[in-house]
């Protein structure tokens, strides 16, 4: 890979509601009425405006991303997208949803002026991703958008253990 591309992404290990960059990403469900995980994390931090703001939305079918405020969060935006529920037997699809929630919400960021962005480990929770699939759709689906849009200037990959981001580290040492 390009060092260009590679020196705008960064693997961090940590709690993303904490971050101070343009918008984080939700792992989100349908509803976008709040869930577990991460995105119990993001709406405790963002406060109950979010909450509301996300019940005017009117939900989000797998694969697709919306944007909103980041009420008292650090970051100005959250972009909700939702990953798919892993099915083993069901390996193409969820390659292709998990695909289009990282470029969906690298497309609302360009449209939103948004050029410093955050992604949590999408569907690898609750939806039971595994991990090293996830990663290599995450950053192969993230460099190919960043090599065809200079806009975005950097990206993170948030793990929140030392042992998903190893998995991030190691798979973007040997690309
Ligand atoms: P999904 O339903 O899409 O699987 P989850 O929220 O269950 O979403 O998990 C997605 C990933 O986010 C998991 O790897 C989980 O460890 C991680 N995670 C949970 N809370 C946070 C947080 N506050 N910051 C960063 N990552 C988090």
């Amino acid at each position: 890979m390009e060092k260009e591309i590679l020196n705008k992404i960064e693997v961090r290990q940590g709690d993303i509601t904490q971050l101070r960059v343009d918008a984080i990403v939700n792992a989100a469900n349908t509803s976008l009425l709040g869930g577990g995980g991460v995105d119990g994390a993001i709406h405790r931090a963002a406060g109950p405006e979010l909450l509301a703001e996300c019940r005017t939305i009117g939900g989000c079918p797998t694969g697709e991303a919306r944007i909103s405020k980041g009420y008292n969060l650090a970051a100005r935006h959250v972009i909700h997208t939702v990953g798919p529920v892993y099915n083993a037997k069901k390996k193409d699809d969820a390659q292709r949803l998990l695909n289009q929630c990282y470029q969906n919400s690298l497309i609302l960021a360009l449209e939103n002026n948004v050029k410093t962005i955050a992604f949590p480990a999408i569907s690898c929770g609750v939806y039971g991703y595994p991990l090293e699939a996830a990663c290599k759709v995450a950053v192969d689906t993230t460099c190919e958008f960043l090599k065809n849009n200079a806009a975005i200037e950097k990206v993170i990959f948030i793990l929140f253990s030392a042992q998903d981001k190893k998995v991030y580290d190691e798979y973007l040492a040997k690309i």
